[in-house]
């Protein structure tokens, strides 16, 4: 019988935060300026330039760490990290190793198996560095520094995960966090939220961990799955063969579903790591953290039971409008205005979400207003429009939120409650018809469907459906 194999993973997740300013200077951390932009001395690397802390980033990085149970370290120091690279002006990188801000937390992941907490082992702040550009010149490769400076948190897990499901879980546990906390948007796509995965293998049952191999670039949840799965198939084939694991840094590659090595697995000693000589300690006193503490915003899981209670919800419309900070914050605005749970989360879950889906877009995408949402809910729910004007109406909402109620004046789209108006149409339609009006006598009941559907469409869709029903039954 062939060996059974045990995945060991854990993550080093790199989050960009969403302060207005870089780390040790006041440029910008917009982005997409022209290039070289948003740039000054300190974040060119320029000598004589003296980094200056920015207060911001270390209490997103303490907001993170309270929101995933850490120990907030109360004397905490940056390092230099040396090494040379085009895109690091400064040939070395601003970084913590020794006392990182934040130590000792976990989150906790649900998945098929149940719940699980997966450790932290720290979250540290650095500075992002500048982009090469390849690409497009044949004889030579560009230098933009916009990003260099830029805020990162890098939260490193324990090796504590067994599975990609296990990983995406957790990735996806983090992005929600780090989202309702304001910290930044978690874009695994735009690269503000990256993923390096530590893989390794061993026989089910053994104490020893195996060697791992770190995967980088990898930019979507589902690229993470398929490099978990390729790069597990491979030491295992490694192992099989009787042949070494080796440590080392490999890039996968998504289109090609396979991963190459990219250069051997550097330890913290390469780096001649020592304290960052520029900058002093940063003393966190328990004043400061008991004000991030008293700011951090309500999270999902306390949303998620709050939702059920005050708003009579199912757990599944929950569940999806707690999936994202965007859209819970329209659906409590909508609510808060129009009174109607109910019937903003079906906006949401069905209509929302169908258009998002043709459109690509994330919730994160959503731009039109709560207000808008609201009046459109109000309107269907006195009846001023029928419901198939009222999905038209609101897919001018999520395009170009539109105010419903003008558009409903100006395009002459109210319902039609006038029962004269529509008792007339219906004895016109009812005379044009008496083959239906014969089918419909005769038991067939699709006979008065179709007869609802030209009065209807004589109405141009404006006419009360209720109304029309009710009118029929008693003329016939
Ligand atoms: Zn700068």
């Amino acid at each position: 019988m062939s060996k059974q194999y045990e995945t060991v993973i854990g993550l080093e997740v790199h989050v960009e935060l969403a302060t207005k300013t870089k780390i040790f200077c006041s440029c910008s951390t917009e982005f997409g300026g022209a290039p070289n932009t948003h740039t000054c001395p300190v974040c060119t690397g320029m000598p004589g330039s003296l980094p200056v802390l920015n207060k911001k980033v270390v209490e997103y990085a303490m907001a993170v760490g309270l929101a995933t149970n850490c120990q907030i370290t109360r004397h905490c120091k940056f390092d230099r990290k040396n090494y040379f690279y085009p895109d690091n002006p400064q040939n070395y990188q601003i970084s913590q190793l020794y006392a990182p801000i934040c130590r000792n937390g976990y989150v906790e992941i649900e998945t098929e198996s149940g719940s699980k907490k997966v450790g932290i082992h720290e979250i540290h702040m650095e500075e992002d560095a500048g982009k090469l550009i390849h690409d497009e010149w044949e004889d030579c490769s560009l230098v933009d520094y916009n990003r260099s400076g830029v805020p990162l948190i890098e939260i490193v897990s324990e090796p504590d995960m067994r599975s990609a499901e296990e990983v995406i879980a957790y990735l996806d546990k983090l992005r929600l966090i780090i989202q309702y906390l304001g910290a930044s948007d978690c874009k695994l796509q735009e690269g503000s939220m990256r993923a390096d995965v530590n893989l390794s293998v061993r026989e089910v049952g053994a104490k020893e961990f195996g060697t791992r191999t770190e995967m980088k670039n990898l930019n979507s949840f589902k690229a993470i799955g398929r490099a978990i799965e390729g790069e597990r198939a491979r030491q295992i084939e490694l192992l099989e063969e009787g042949k070494q694991v080796i440590q080392e840094t490999r890039r996968w590659d998504d289109n090609k579903e396979a991963s190459h090595a990219m250069r051997s697995k550097e330890d913290a000693q390469d780096y001649r790591y020592f304290p960052e000589p520029d900058l002093v300690p940063v003393d966190i006193s328990e004043e400061w953290i008991e004000e991030v503490r008293s700011r951090q915003p309500e999270l999902r899981t306390e949303k998620l039971i709050r939702y059920k209670e005050e708003f009579d919800i199912p757990e599944y419309d929950a569940e999806i409008l707690t999936g994202s900070k965007q859209m819970a914050d329209l659906f409590e605005a909508a609510t808060a205005l129009c009174g109607k749970p109910k019937k903003v989360s079906n906006w949401l879950m069905v209509e929302t979400m169908r258009l998002l889906k043709e459109n690509g877009q994330e919730p994160e995408d959503l731009k039109f207003s709560p207000e808008h949402l609201a009046k459109l809910v109000d309107l269907a729910d006195a009846g001023s429009i029928n419901s198939t004007v009222a999905k038209e109406v609101f897919e001018h909402i999520f395009y170009e939120d539109i105010d419903p109620e003008a558009y409903v004046e100006e395009k002459g789209l109210k319902t039609v409650n006038d029962e004269g108006a529509l008792r007339e149409t219906v004895e016109r339609v009812i005379a044009a018809n008496p083959q239906s009006v014969a089918d419909y006598k005769g038991g067939k009941e699709k006979a008065l469907g179709f007869l609802v559907g030209q009065t209807m469409k004589e109405m141009k869709g404006k006419a009360n459906p209720g109304m029309v029903n009710q009118i029929l039954k008693e003329l016939l």
